[in-house]
């Protein structure tokens, strides 16, 4: 598959739309003002089912999701595809990346690099650090370590580094895109990092994407980092994973922790394998990048409820990829939480617990380590690396560590406890992929509520099914829609522009065939471009990279020999369905929507401008189909 149909995939247009205007479910479409005109009466629709938007207002106009944002942002098609993989989560490969995208990439790395450095430097030698070395000296940091980790320090100056680096040829532009300097609304601009100890991020590749800096003093907030940057993601990057990467591999095993300085003081204490989420949570990003180095995760969590609540959540960012990665969520009981939550956040919590704890793959397993309380693992390794040793092995499952958080509290002599237990964590057991370790859990929970395993059976045979049901029930059932999709390939729309790319000649019996015919945005963008230039090779310059794989398939295409007129009469016939095609696909959008303005009391004028869209466009079909009956 590529790039462009996973981004499709994934980005689902109810989603991303809803990120810029708010939309109304109405029947099976979405509605909203129309974010491009200025309207009083929402005539703007998304079809989660057809993965498309139309506004029958003003603009008259609609498409896709990369439409949408390129309307929307007013940007291009690659950039839109580029924004869209990045909320996804999908790599676009460097393959597909412009030069100019990599030349500016580059130099971002760069001048982070050069920051790095400058930071490093000065922590080592400048009187002013003396505070920044002192807090490192009291936290028993070698001087190997602080170079191993080429921590750093920032003056307490508006713009020293700006300074030092525009002496070094990097742009104002270039450090404002790095996230290295802040432009205030007066248009001036200054360091960002002021006054901290620096913690560089680097990638597993060893390049610098961003930085993190802690305060030296009790001023807030005590941890900042770079901003979003077309090089730094936070929610894709982990502290400490340059230096990790080779031990995780060799151990077979992740330790994931909160903090920069529990990486740090993990490693000089010759626990390699360390390192922190960029935050309070785990991302299914960062879980992905460990995948690949590991089997076995382990969190380490503390004590308390709210740091085991803040590390097992993991972040959600699409449906589909839940069933491919691990997904760990706490269990916690509302109930017994102080303070309690309120309900914004009840719901919010039984969001993330129908997630459920392991769901798992079954090629990697997750386990929990708990810390003393009130400690996190700097403290810990500090005072005695042996006691950290043990609670690295006394890590146990995430779904054991979930029985325990369930049933905490509760006397599973009673009644009641016992069925609010069973209520808990059946759920999850049906979760489990793996069919050995689901009768496992099974058995455990058998045990301790002390029902039959038969009766526990039966009943989890009854969730099962009514998972799968409640899955085609939801009302924007992902993976079905998807696959009804129309966006992913349109043979109609392949085909036409097959014989076109194939026959320049057939440019002249052009007449008639609109852009918006290709709802496909790949198809939409190479015609727009053919149209103003037919020359393969400049078309394929003009054309984003990550299109050239859909054109070179085209362009491949093997089509039948054929005569001149016989190629003029098959082109014709495609245009011919193109445009049946697209009349059809808008006279039932159109038609979705007068039912429902007619179902919510529309007003008649409302209603008389739709039906007379529907009229122009029932004639225009009535064209086409006498058009196709002359040519048989
Ligand atoms: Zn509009």
């Amino acid at each position: 598959m590529s790039v462009i149909d996973e981004v499709k995939q994934r980005a689902d247009i109810v989603e991303v739309v809803s990120q810029y205007v708010s939309l109304t479910k109405s029947g099976r479409t979405f509605r909203a003002l129309c974010p491009f005109h200025s309207e009083k009466h929402p005539s703007f629709f998304v079809y989660p089912e057809r993965q498309s938007w139309h506004c029958f207002g003003a603009c008259n106009a609609g498409g896709d999701v990369f439409s949408f944002i390129m309307k929307k942002q007013g940007i291009d098609f690659g950039e839109a595809l580029r924004l869209l993989a990045e909320r996804v989560g999908i790599a676009i490969p460097s393959r597909l990346e412009p030069e100019a995208r990599k030349d500016e990439r580059e130099r971002l790395y760069q001048v982070n690099a050069a920051a790095a450095q400058y930071f490093h430097n000065l922590l080592l030698n400048s009187p002013a650090a003396k505070k920044a070395r002192d807090y490192l000296a009291r936290r028993g940091l070698l001087p190997k370590t602080i170079s191993d980790f080429q921590l750093g320090f920032s003056l307490n100056s508006r713009n020293a580094l700006k300074q030092y680096l525009m002496e070094r040829g990097y742009s104002e532009g270039e450090l404002e895109q790095a996230g290295l300097i802040i432009r205030q609304d007066d248009g001036k601009t200054h360091d960002r990092f002021r006054n901290k100890l620096l913690f560089p991020i680097l990638d597993i590749r060893g390049r610098v994407p961003g930085f993190g800096a802690r305060v030296l003093d009790d001023s807030l907030p005590k941890y900042i980092n770079s901003p979003q940057t077309p090089v730094f993601d936070k929610s894709s990057s982990l502290y400490g994973i340059n230096l990790a990467a080779a031990a995780i591999r060799q151990q077979d095993m992740a330790v994931i922790v909160e903090g920069y300085t529990d990486v740090i003081t993990a490693h000089q204490n010759g626990f390699n394998n360390v390192v922190a989420s960029m935050g309070t949570s785990i991302t299914e990003k960062q879980v992905s990048v460990l995948k690949k180095l590991s089997k076995i995760m382990i969190f380490a969590l503390d004590a308390d409820a709210a740091g085991v609540e803040a590390m097992l959540r993991v972040e959600k960012t699409s449906t589909e990829a839940l069933d491919k990665d691990v997904v760990a969520v706490p269990y916690r009981d509302p109930s017994r939480l102080s303070p309690p939550l309120n309900e914004a956040q009840v719901r919010q919590d039984q969001k993330h617990q129908k997630i459920i704890a392991y769901v798992g793959v079954p090629d990697v397993e997750v386990k929990v380590l708990t810390l003393p309380s009130g400690k996190d693992p700097d403290d810990v390794i500090r005072e005695d690396t042996k006691a950290w040793q043990n609670l690295l092995e006394q890590a146990f499952p995430v779904v054991d560590y979930t029985f325990d958080m369930v049933t905490s509290g509760l006397d599973l002599t009673t009644a009641k406890d016992k069925s609010l237990v069973v209520d808990k964590l059946l759920p999850i057991i049906a979760e489990i992929k793996d069919m050995v370790r689901q009768a496992h859990y099974l058995q455990k929970l058998a045990r301790l509520v002390k029902v039959s395993e038969r009766n526990l059976e039966a009943a989890l045979g009854k969730i099962r099914a009514s998972q799968v049901r409640g899955k085609v029930k939801e009302p924007l059932p992902k993976s079905v829609t998807r696959r009804l999709s129309p966006l992913l390939s349109s043979p109609v729309e392949e085909g036409c522009l097959a014989w076109l790319l194939q026959h320049p000649e057939l440019k002249t019996h052009c007449q008639g065939l609109l852009a918006e015919y290709f709802e496909n945005s790949e198809n939409h963008e190479i015609f727009l471009a053919w149209q103003q230039i037919d020359n393969l090779s400049s078309l394929k310059e003009k054309l984003d990279a990550a299109v050239h794989e859909h054109l070179d398939s085209l362009v491949t295409k093997s089509l039948p020999p054929t005569t001149q007129a016989e190629r003029e009469d098959v082109f014709a016939s495609y245009v011919l369905r193109l445009r049946e095609k697209f009349l059809r696909s808008l006279a039932a959008k159109r038609e979705e929507v007068l039912a429902l303005e007619a179902e919510s009391g529309g007003t008649a004028a409302e209603l008389a401008k739709l039906k007379e869209q529907g009229v122009e466009v029932n004639v225009q079909l009535g064209e086409v189909f006498a058009q196709k009956s002359r040519r048989r």
